[in-house]
């Protein structure tokens, strides 16, 4: 994990393209850089491009259902996970694999 902070980004506080964590502000929360690890665990156990492969068709399949860029975003099954367990530290530890899979489908 590469974590870089102050990266400018818009409207979202950070982005995981791994092995990168990028991060808008200086100073980086237990919680956010939690959410961030959650998201680098998903993406390495798809292997990398899979995972933004079905990321971006989750998006676009929510996109259709809500009309709505961030509430496709809120459905996509790896932010819920990640939401969902961001503020358990001791998530990735006790984590089955591919774990998002409890989140997918449910709007
Ligand atoms: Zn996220």
């Amino acid at each position: 994990m590469i974590i870089i902070k102050g990266f400018p980004l818009y409207k979202i506080s950070g982005i995981t393209l791994w092995p990168f964590v990028l991060i808008k502000s200086k100073k980086v929360s237990k919680v956010l850089l939690n959410h961030e690890r959650i998201h680098l665990r998903q993406q390495l156990e798809l292997l990398i491009l899979p995972f933004y492969i079905w990321y971006l068709t989750e998006w676009l399949y929510w996109l259709v259902i809500k009309k709505s860029w961030w509430a496709a975003y809120d459905n996509i099954s790896f932010e819920k996970e990640a939401y969902f367990h961001e503020s358990d530290f001791d998530y990735l530890q006790k984590r089955k694999l591919w774990g998002f899979l409890k989140f997918i489908g449910k709007s």
